[in-house]
């Protein structure tokens, strides 16, 4: 014999019993069930979309985690690009400085 949950309607307070197999697939699908009198019932927030909500968050997450990288890499090869033509100007101007000294 399986086993029963005992529940009580949230409205009027009616006995509900639910099959062991019947009670964890609306604990976690959400779906209503009803109480001998007709009362809909349900489980908040049922433990898959718990987890399917944490999971989506996370996703956008690392895709906005991802984006930001793609533009921090963008940002540092043009810093590089500005630094490398600095340090040619810089060159430069050493050696200008020097010819001046010699002359
Ligand atoms: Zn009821």
């Amino acid at each position: 014999m399986s086993e029963y949950h005992e529940l009580h309607c949230t409205e009027c307070k009616a006995a509900i019993f639910l099959e062991e197999e019947n009670y964890k697939r609306r604990l976690s699908d959400g779906k209503i069930f009803f109480c001998p009198n007709g009362h809909e019932q349900v489980f908040r927030e049922p433990t898959e979309r718990k987890l399917q909500k944490q999971i989506d968050y996370l996703h956008q997450h690392v895709e906005a985690l991802e984006e930001e990288n793609k533009y921090l890499h963008h940002a540092i090869n043009g810093y590089k690009g500005q630094l490398g033509k600095l340090k040619k100007k810089i060159k430069a101007l050493e050696e200008l400085h020097h010819d001046a000294r010699v002359l």
